[in-house]
């Protein structure tokens, strides 16, 4: 008998509801009947719910400063059901007058468009670039309402939350000429279609391609979202067969013992799917821990306190599940500024780490938004000691196309740790990472092999990532954004201005 199997037997009241709902494998489309079977399970393993933090605020109703939402209650924001109704996004299908009337709600008359607002843009100028952005953008668009709420519509193209999520042409520059979609070669490290397996011991499994918000950044976005002008997207839809590919394929590579569950993002896996790939990891005798990896915590931590969703009681149960089984379920999540964070959050981290959950988190550094020691200091504190988060990585932005105008050169982020370090305990201190370019994986920033500051290129060796024999001695370089000049040239050669 295997393990996971003794202790559901020696856990009879769980044991009974989870045969009820998970022993019939709740398929990825799970019916009505399934997720009644599956709340009883959850209702009997989820602790009871928790009275509010003394520290959180509940008096400050943030959302009401949008008019759309300026009669939502606290209940409504925190219920996923109003979450998902209210989510803002525009792709090639929707009509942009809904996106149009919704800017024109929150937009001033007129925008600053330097930070001294020595020259602003009218509102209709503004939408405009918003408009030009979104042809030009890798990334369709979609927020939620936290987020939408937590952008400074008086002045959006300095703000740190808007530069993050909604594109504007005016912003975009001309890509590196060494950027690509797919930057990190998943493709060609998957032996089976979502599944990555790049380090020895570890592997990537992408269930879903769809994310709550979508980040103009995103390293996936060749996959992630629905189709842009620019990119016909790889999806990867939840379907039992091809999560069973992927599971068969980790069966048999005895050598992987680690998963990480990500997508798209796993807080669009109903609770029933949550719940079904926990199990199916757990049963899986070489998997010794895994991570769901969710920016849900980040931008619609609401969901964890809705008492009518089950998304968080399934990812306590399969946290709870793993350590019956000895083994170690984790969730790291995505938040890059302090101004990202709320009540919401706070009350969201409490609930699940007071169930016992370990939360990392993991930072992109971005030209404009948080790539200076005083906003990477106080997010560090503001995880660690308010959130009581690990703040695990802080990465350097991948080289994917259209993100040029977010890179920053690779001495910004050594400089940051290096004044940051010394001011708060190691524990909490992050691992500052590239990632490298080609499938290399993550590497600490300053431990470059060399790093030519006038062209901007380092190289990197990454000796445990062989590839199968394919990657052995290979050197990876990363690139520096282009400095100003070099950006006008490639405007100018763009525009058949210069030869
Ligand atoms: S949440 Fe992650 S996968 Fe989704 S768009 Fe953002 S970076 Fe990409």
């Amino acid at each position: 008998m295997r393990r996971v199997d003794r202790i559901q037997q020696s856990l009879p009241g769980i044991l009974t509801a989870r045969q009820l709902a998970l022993r019939t494998s709740i398929p990825p489309h799970s019916s009505v009947a399934s997720r009644a079977q599956y709340s009883q399970a959850v209702a009997v393993a989820a602790p009871a719910a928790e009275e509010p933090s003394s520290s959180s605020n509940r008096a400050d109703e943030f959302w009401r400063k949008v008019p759309m939402w300026k009669d939502v209650s606290t209940d409504e924001f925190i219920s996923w059901s109003w979450t998902k109704k209210n989510v803002v996004e525009h792709h090639s299908r929707s009509a942009p007058e809904n996106l149009k009337g919704i800017l024109a709600s929150v937009l001033p008359d007129y925008v600053p468009f330097t930070s001294n607002a020595s020259l602003v843009q009218s509102r209709e100028e503004f939408i405009k670039d918003i408009f030009d952005g979104i042809a030009e953008s890798s990334m369709s668009l979609r927020i939620m309402p936290h987020v939408f709420s937590h952008i400074n519509w008086q002045d959006p193209r300095h703000d740190p939350v808007f530069r993050q999520f909604i594109p504007l042409k005016s912003l975009i520059q001309p890509d590196h000429p060494k950027s690509v979609y797919d930057s990190l070669h998943e493709n060609h490290d998957s032996p089976v279609s979502g599944l990555v397996h790049r380090y020895p011991d570890k592997a990537l499994f992408l269930p879903i391609s769809v994310c709550p918000t979508y980040c103009l950044y995103c390293t996936r976005s060749y996959a992630v979202g629905a189709d842009t002008s620019d990119v016909s997207k790889q999806q990867m839809k939840p379907i039992l067969k091809r999560w069973e590919a992927a599971f068969k394929y980790i069966e048999d590579t005895p050598q992987i013992t680690d998963v990480v569950v990500s997508g798209g993002d796993a807080y669009y896996l109903s609770p029933e799917q949550l719940a079904y790939i926990g199990e199916r990891l757990i049963k899986i005798p070489n998997v010794k821990k895994f991570r769901i990896a969710s920016k849900g915590l980040g931008v619609a931590p609401n969901r964890i306190l809705d008492p009518n969703d089950q998304w968080s009681d399934a990812l306590l149960w399969v946290h709870r599940l793993a350590l019956k089984a000895g083994k170690r379920a984790a969730l790291h999540t995505h938040i890059n500024h302090p101004n990202e964070i709320s009540w919401v959050t706070e009350e969201a981290c409490r609930k699940l780490i007071e169930g016992g959950l370990t939360i990392r988190n993991q930072s992109v550094l971005l030209h404009g938004i948080n790539d200076n020691v005083q906003t990477i200091s106080k997010l560090i504190r503001a995880l660690a000691e308010d959130l009581r988060i690990s703040p695990y990585y802080v990465y350097q932005c991948d080289m994917v196309k259209k993100v040029e105008h977010l890179r920053t050169p690779l001495q910004t982020i050594m400089d940051i740790e290096a004044k940051i370090r010394g001011s708060i305990a190691g524990f909490d201190m992050p691992q500052f990472i590239v990632d490298l370019p080609e499938g290399g994986g993550k590497r600490l920033a300053g431990s470059y092999l060399s790093y030519d500051r006038d062209t901007g290129v380092s190289r990197y060796m990454a000796p445990a990532v062989t590839g199968g024999g394919t990657k052995e001695n290979k050197v990876y370089e990363y690139y520096d954004p282009l400095p100003p000049t070099a950006q006008m040239d490639l405007t100018l050669r763009s525009l058949g201005g210069a030869d």
